[in-house]
């Protein structure tokens, strides 16, 4: 990748010898290039400057697969529940970006399908947002990317929410043999998306951040596990685990509508400041 920007920066310094406005355009490019370097360069013929466009919001389970529970509540409906409060403020505070939802009502959608959306949509974030489940006492959002687990527990929160493909069809074949079961599937697995991981870290850090400060959640950091969702997205991709429904202070706060916008609010301003950094600070 590091070729290719140094290529397009030359291009573009060919391009505008002879004009001093070129060239400032150009080093502006190659800056900008050198901050998105692993989501996409920018194209020749237009925008000069990257500008994120589309962002897919997934809402984890649903359908058949209703995720983990509380003593009341879902993790199907709290999930889509916060997705259609974030995807709300985006659409309402950034005219210019298109919100593309995996699912907006309780449907069943295989995990493939759900990169697979937005690949087809060329999207520049993917955000997977769950809820999770452990013992009562466990309480606090976690952020995940794509990356090999550090430790038993995070590869059990990937094979939880990977656990899913079984209710699917012909999953050993669609998913190139991958088992949800195994420890050695995951290694393997996890080494996907790496050409993504700086700005999927860069996005994470910030969720993390506006939810520890701003929305006063109790965070479990930013973490990396094999999870198929994340598999093969095409652009930078984070997973949102937005507390433990396990946990009934928790399962209370994150089942309030009041609370889900809140914390949806939290997400949007993660969002904000990276699109913000990657655009150059517009
Ligand atoms: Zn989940």
């Amino acid at each position: 990748m590091r070729i290719i920007v140094i290529l397009a920066s030359a291009v573009l310094l060919l391009l505008g010898a002879g004009s001093g406005e070129w060239k400032a355009e150009a080093q502006t490019t190659a800056d900008s290039a050198r901050i998105v370097a692993d989501t996409a360069l920018p194209a020749f013929n237009s925008p000069y400057r990257y500008r994120l466009r589309t962002v897919v919001l997934d809402a984890g389970h649903g359908g058949k697969d209703r995720g983990c529970a509380g003593v009341v509540a879902r993790e199907a409906d709290v999930s889509l529940s916060l997705v259609l409060a974030l995807g709300k403020q985006i659409e309402e505070n950034m005219p210019d970006v298109k919100v593309i939802y995996t699912r907006k009502t309780n449907v069943f959608i295989e995990l493939a399908e759900r990169a697979a959306i937005a690949n087809r949509n060329h999207a520049d974030l993917f955000i997977s947002i769950h809820c999770n489940a452990g013992p009562s006492q466990s309480h606090g959002a976690e952020v995940w990317t794509m990356g090999l687990h550090k430790s038993n527990a995070n590869l059990g929160v990937a094979q939880r929410e990977n656990a899913v493909i079984l209710q699917e069809k012909d999953y050993q074949k669609r998913y190139d043999g991958f088992d949800p079961r195994s420890p050695q599937s995951h290694i393997l697995f996890s080494l996907f998306q790496s050409a993504y991981i700086t700005n999927s870290l860069r996005f994470a850090q910030r969720v993390d951040r506006q939810l520890r400060t701003t929305v006063k959640r109790p965070s479990r950091g930013v973490k990396q596990a094999g999870f198929l969702v994340l598999w093969k997205s095409t652009m930078p991709s984070v997973l949102i685990e937005s507390g433990f429904l396990t946990n009934p202070a928790e399962e209370r706060y994150l089942n309030d509508k009041a609370n889900q916008s809140y914390m949806a609010a939290g997400i949007y301003r993660a969002f904000r400041e990276y699109k913000r950094e990657l655009e150059g600070g517009s």
